[in-house]
């Protein structure tokens, strides 16, 4: 099996696993017990939110966790919309955040909010002025992800920071796909709110967190117990914390390490497409982009088919989110980059990592060739 799908999920690290594996059998305890088993739990807990605090340069008592992307993305938009309400409720988004940002703040439009979707350019960049143009005396949030998951262009955070920061309006980035990959500094990037998710860099799945400033007042998402400052109320899912954790600490360690070999090989893998390949179109921004990611338009196939044959071959690719199998339209990020209906049928995704090798790019790029070649003759 060759997996190229490492944007939809990642392989769970040895090392996570084995970190975690002791949280289930020995040390099982509730964090909010008092005898010595409970506290080996609560002191996994502190140690966990030291570890991520550190990779971002934020505070410990700034980490919260939750149960993945989607759940901090929710959070950090329903509880702005709900304490900010009273002066106003416009939020300003884009047409291609992940479905976590789009469909809450579809939600919120039902309840009253306003929301403004910013446009982006041919690669998949935020424009700046229509940002600035857009705030307005009652916008409570710019919500722009940091990097996007189906074309991996990485978007001008350190930017909208400033400007969010010179107008006073709260900052969220979804860094879903960025977060383990990137290098990230809160206070440096003027983000005020921040959202990853575990299995997106070899932790487990059902896991993430929510950066909140300090500064930042934020309502309480779950409600319950005291866990989580009482703010995601719920007995603390010490085995998949301590996951993240592990998994955290090594991305952060070997993230220039393993840039280096993805970019490598994504190139390497563009290069040979737009070469082999007539009728292959890149999407996203060529150089803006994640290390490991590759997506691509062919011309007069349709991605699904192209991605069925592929799993015969035993390669595992996607047609741009494992979110949205099953949806036939077109992607809303493609869309939103100008590529035409026609040509966003013809999707494929393929987001590498450091354990791919240059043997298989090189099956993958040959599979493709005749797959494209023979779904074009049909
Ligand atoms: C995967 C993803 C999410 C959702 O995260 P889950 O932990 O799977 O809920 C949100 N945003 C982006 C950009 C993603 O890639």
């Amino acid at each position: 099996m060759i997996y190229l799908d490492n944007a939809a999920t990642t392989r769970t690290s040895s090392e996570v696993v084995e970190a975690m594996l002791p949280y289930f059998s020995e040390y099982y305890g509730n964090a909010g017990s008092i005898y010595g088993l409970g506290s080996k739990s609560k002191k996994a807990l502190i140690m966990a939110r030291e570890t991520i605090a550190g990779t971002i340069g934020a505070q410990a008592n700034e980490i919260y966790f939750t149960a993945g992307g989607t759940e901090s993305d929710n959070w950090v938009l329903k509880a702005v919309y709900e304490s900010c309400r009273n002066r106003g409720g416009h939020i300003i988004t884009t047409k291609i955040e992940h479905h976590a940002v789009l469909h809450t703040c579809k939600y919120l439009e039902e309840c009253g909010a306003r929301i403004t979707y910013l446009d982006v350019d041919k690669d998949g960049v935020v424009d700046l002025e229509q940002l600035k143009k857009s705030i307005r005396p009652d916008t409570i949030l710019i919500s722009v992800m940091y990097a996007n998951n189906e074309i991996g262009t990485i978007e001008p955070i350190e930017k909208i920071g400033e400007i969010a920061d010179e107008y006073g309006v709260l900052f969220h980035t979804d860094a879903v796909q960025a977060y383990g990959h990137l290098p990230i500094a809160v206070e440096r990037m003027h983000i005020d709110l921040l959202s990853a998710s575990g299995h997106k860099f070899n932790g487990p799945k059902g896991v993430g967190f929510l950066y909140v400033n300090r500064r930042t007042k934020l309502g309480s998402f779950i409600h319950g117990g005291q866990q989580e400052r009482s703010r995601r109320a719920g007995t603390e899912n010490v085995p998949g914390i301590v996951g993240i954790a592990a998994a955290a600490e090594h991305a952060s360690l070997y993230m220039e390490e393993r840039a280096t070999v993805e970019c490598r090989m994504r190139d390497y893998l563009i290069g040979r497409i737009e070469a082999e390949i007539p009728g292959a179109h890149l999407t996203g921004h060529r150089t803006m982009r994640l290390p490991g990611h590759v997506s691509f338009c062919f011309e007069g196939v349709q991605g699904e088919s192209v991605l069925i044959m592929l799993d015969m071959q035993g390669i595992c690719a996607s047609s741009g989110s494992a979110c949205t199998t099953g949806d036939p339209g077109p992607s809303h990020v493609l869309l939103a980059a100008g590529v035409t209906e026609e040509m966003a049928r013809g999707s494929i995704r393929l987001t590498l990592s450091e354990e791919n090798t240059m043997e298989e790019l090189d099956i993958v790029v040959e599979a493709l060739a005749r797959i494209v070649e023979k779904l074009r003759g049909m």
